[in-house]
């Protein structure tokens, strides 16, 4: 993933591509894989960091949704449970089986949830993580010695998945160029070129120089999540509003507030949502709230509420209540839920199945869905972008076909550099070959200095925030610690990219604005 080489490419004026793609998340990083891996000619544009928008701030959960069950929603349950499986095969260095507990407090929730969870070992069928199990009230405080014991009458255990979505992402642009796709971060699409109505090709502007160019392409795939209003409107101005974003909450909390190895799923909040408080990292997750936000943006800020409603129901599962000043850090992420026909609709009853949209100019887009999903997501888009495009027909291989950096002998679950897969040693090497990249940069967070220039020379890291927030994850995990490495960070890029002193007060200054919505001040 080299940017100059790759931008030379883009200007060549004759060239055309097969399939270009709009948006670096997963959905869009998926269709990139795909239409690569089938031999296209693939040129997917982010118009900032791959990751930056919802695909990095997810619950980090590869998971078939026991919620969706519940819903009723079953083909959304089956799906998910495959692609959750294969997920697990082609990704064992960025996804990991994980042990959920369910405690339970009334006279039905055991025979509920376990009956309900034996249905979701059952639809997983061969790709199945393991079996779910009743617990009684003492293998329950077992498992959970954090959990409220008071009217605790047992619980049920299952397995799901859980993984580093920005990691992934990142995996995912690695694994398009392997198969010989393009792809390329800030460069932002602008409009359309058409004929006879028709769309084919894109223009677009490198955020870095502001150069514009266009892009020739047979077919066009919208994939920008709560941004894809905006794109539609470029090709239709008067087109109505598709997405409804929601919001979701996540809270970053040090360990010791759920030791042991299980994480906790809530499946009935006193507001009727569901809650997980999740192993990540050597950190816990707790989220996720559902606001409808009404407008999207790039920087979702998590509203005092939403924290009030996370640190009061976790304190009823953990060692002890969180507080305020207890949050390491604090993320908030928009769902790009379709919108409904019936718009009194409560966003938790929204399907979260995928759309695809084809407008009357050959546009496709794709909404909705979910990272888990996002595999089979690209499968249909690209076949519909096969037959709108004319391309030849080619059979997908996404099935079975192995994330960049594959690697069995990982363990994402308690080793920070297995995100990097068969990497990792190669990364450690240049800590020990130069002397300048040697040691950690958080000894907190376990980052290394040579993952910077990893970052910079092999992923495409262009700021210091691409390298905390997205190829490290440290502004996720403790955003406080992240601002102190901040400066040390922005030396070693300033020094790889041969930038100024004032480059590296504007990285800082830009960077302290980001991380300001990631800490509470009080
Ligand atoms: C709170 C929350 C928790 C979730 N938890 C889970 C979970 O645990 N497990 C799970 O499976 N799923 C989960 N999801 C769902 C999952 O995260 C999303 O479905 C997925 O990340 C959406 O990816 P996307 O690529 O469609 O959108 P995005 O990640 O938002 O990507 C769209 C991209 O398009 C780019 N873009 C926009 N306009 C342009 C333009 N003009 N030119 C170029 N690029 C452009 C944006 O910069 C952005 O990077 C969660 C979602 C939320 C909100």
């Amino acid at each position: 993933m080299k940017r100059k080489s790759t931008l030379k490419k883009l200007k060549k004026k004759d060239k055309t591509w097969d399939i270009v793609i709009i948006g670096g998340g997963a959905t869009g990083l998926g269709c990139a894989v795909d239409a690569a891996s089938r031999g296209f000619k693939t040129l997917l544009l982010e118009q900032l960091d791959f990751a930056k928008g919802t695909s990095s701030r997810s619950t980090k959960l590869v998971h078939g949704g026991v919620r969706y069950l519940q819903q009723g929603d079953i083909s959304l349950v089956f799906e998910a449970l495959k692609e959750r499986g294969l997920m697990f095969k082609n990704a064992p260095h960025l996804v990991s089986n994980l042990s959920f507990v369910i405690p339970t407090y009334d006279f039905w929730g055991g025979p509920f949830y376990t009956i309900g969870l034996k249905v979701y070992d059952l639809m997983a069928g061969k790709l199945g993580l393991g079996p779910s199990k009743h617990l009684s009230r003492e293998e329950a405080i077992e498992a959970l010695p954090t959990v409220g014991k008071d009217g605790l009458r047992g619980g049920v255990i299952y397995q799901d998945g859980q993984f580093d979505d920005a990691r992934m992402a990142v995996s995912l642009a690695q694994t398009c160029c392997d198969y010989g796709g393009t792809v390329l971060n800030y460069c932002k699409v602008t409009g359309f070129i058409k004929d006879e109505g028709l769309i084919t090709g894109v223009t677009a502007v490198d955020q870095q120089t502001k150069d514009e160019f266009t892009v020739k392409a047979r077919v066009v795939i919208n994939a920008t999540g709560v941004f894809a209003d905006e794109i539609l409107q470029l090709d239709e101005p008067e087109k109505r509003e598709m997405i409804t974003p929601s919001q979701g909450v996540h809270l970053v909390l040090p360990r010791e507030f759920l030791p042991g190895n299980f994480a906790i799923m809530v499946p009935h909040t006193t507001d009727g949502r569901v809650m997980f408080a999740v192993p990540w990292h050597n950190h816990v997750i707790v989220g996720t709230t559902d606001t409808l936000v009404g407008k999207h943006s790039l920087e979702p800020v998590a509203l005092k509420d939403e924290v009030d409603f996370l640190l009061n129901t976790a304190g009823k599962y953990l060692v002890k209540q969180p507080k305020r000043k207890d949050v390491l850090s604090v993320f908030a992420g928009l769902r790009p839920l379709a919108r409904p026909e019936d718009e009194t609709k409560a966003t938790k009853e929204i399907s979260r199945s995928h759309k695809i949209l084809i407008s009357i100019s050959g546009l496709i887009t794709i909404i909705g869905g979910k990272w888990t999903t996002y595999r089979k997501m690209a499968e249909d888009t690209i076949e519909k972008a096969i037959m709108l495009g004319g391309l030849p027909e080619r059979e997908c291989i996404t099935k079975h076909l192995p994330v960049h950096g594959f690697r069995m002998d990982a363990d994402p679950l308690n080793d920070p550099m297995a995100p990097y897969g068969i990497f990792k040693e190669e990364i450690l090497a240049m800590g020990e070959e130069e002397k300048k990249f040697s040691g950690m940069l958080s000894e907190k967070l376990q980052i290394y200095k040579a993952q910077v220039i990893w970052a910079v020379r092999n992923e495409m890291a262009l700021t210091v925030e691409d390298v905390l927030a997205r190829r490290t994850r440290a502004l996720f995990l403790d955003a406080k610690e992240s601002l102190r490495i901040a400066p040390e960070v922005a030396t070693i890029m300033a020094d790889e990219l041969g930038k100024n002193d004032e480059w590296i007060q504007k990285q800082l200054s830009d960077y302290n604005i980001v991380a300001k919505n990631y800490y509470f001040t009080d």
